[in-house]
């Protein structure tokens, strides 16, 4: 495994790193320390920030501003020269989810539509797979979405879709074919306004009291059927590219570490609490050697993204 940076890649981290030193204000740090206070206003300003330098836009197709496609390890580096900052958090849900998926499979009236409204925070995205019958065993749920002309018409319940009190957008897996061979092959992926009426969104209080989750409840929703992303009943294809998408960022490892570093700094040298701490530590650095390796790996073609086209 070559852990070494590149001169390109060397030279990525140097122009990032005086990026955030000249536009990243003292007091934006740490702001998405806790993810339940997040400040919105202040990761807005600093979005604005990185978006015409094309920090947000790697991969996007010229038309919408993108700037060519970043390796893995480039990935790697961004993730972590931000979280080494404490700099707001880029959210994950729309540039490392929604938008790959619309660019991988959407159509071009989809992209139109979306990719501006993601860059401008016009639109925020919820995940709607999770169900009560359906979490590990995704493939069992069971919201349904009856064809109609040129409408599908949704019912069911979604269940821990992390910040749907926010979206204005939910991407859903749902039952287009109830009486499919195998349960995969009956799922279709809509994307649906959350202020389409017979949805209503019920928060979930989590231990500490805070509200990330929520219950989704649909009652007859109408969907256009030009909402559907990609081919009927290929739902499950798209699930899987964009679940490979949220296994690059879901650890927020880098975050992880650098909140590690400040606990270690304020523990006395002979607190008992060291010895967790460096469990801790040590697990995360096995981790962190996992990804690279992986990230390695793609250099020498791993494929790293589900892609039924490919
Ligand atoms: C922080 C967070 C954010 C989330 N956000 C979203 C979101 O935005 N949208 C969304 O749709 N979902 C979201 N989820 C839900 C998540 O995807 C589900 O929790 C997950 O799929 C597991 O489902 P479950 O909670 O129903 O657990 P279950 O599937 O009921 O599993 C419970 C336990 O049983 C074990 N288990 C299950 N099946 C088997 C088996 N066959 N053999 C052995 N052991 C088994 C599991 O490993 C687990 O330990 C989120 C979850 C978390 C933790």
């Amino acid at each position: 495994m070559d852990l070494d940076l590149s001169a390109d890649e060397i030279a990525f981290r140097d122009d990032l790193r005086a990026f955030i030193a000249a536009n990243l204000p003292e007091e934006w740090r740490g702001v998405s320390d806790v993810s339940s206070r997040v400040d919105d206003a202040v990761t807005r300003q600093w979005l604005d920030r990185l978006a015409p330098q094309g920090y947000l836009t790697a991969g996007w197709p010229a038309a919408f501003g993108g700037v060519p496609k970043w390796t893995p390890m480039q990935q790697h580096i961004f993730r972590s020269e931000l979280a080494r900052a404490r700099a707001p958090e880029v959210p994950m849900m729309e540039f490392g989810m929604v938008a790959p998926l619309v660019i991988l499979f959407g159509s071009d009236e989809q992209k139109a539509r979306f990719l501006p409204r993601i860059l401008s925070g016009e639109d925020r995205w919820g995940q709607g797979f999770s169900e009560p019958q359906a979490g590990s065993d995704l493939a069992s749920l069971r919201t349904s979405a009856r064809r109609e002309g040129d409408e599908y018409v949704v019912n069911g319940q979604k269940i821990w879709t992390t910040f749907a009190h926010k979206a204005t957008m939910l991407f859903c897996l749902v039952r287009t074919d109830p009486d499919a061979a195998r349960p995969h092959a009956g799922i279709s992926m809509l994307f649906i306004p959350t202020d389409t009426p017979g949805i209503t969104i019920r928060p979930i209080w989590t231990i500490e009291g805070a509200h990330h989750f929520n219950e989704v409840f649909f009652d007859d929703v109408r969907v256009p059927v030009s909402a559907r992303l990609g081919e009927e009943n290929k739902g499950w294809d798209y699930a899987r590219a964009l679940l490979s998408f949220e296994r690059f960022g879901a650890a927020a490892l880098q975050t992880t570490q650098e909140i590690l570093t400040q606990i270690g700094d304020l523990i006395d040298a002979d607190d008992p609490l060291r010895l967790d701490l460096a469990a801790l530590e040590a697990e995360a650095a096995a981790l962190e050697m996992y990804e690279l390796r992986t990230f390695d790996g793609a250099r020498a073609g791993w494929r790293l993204v589900s892609n039924p086209r490919s």
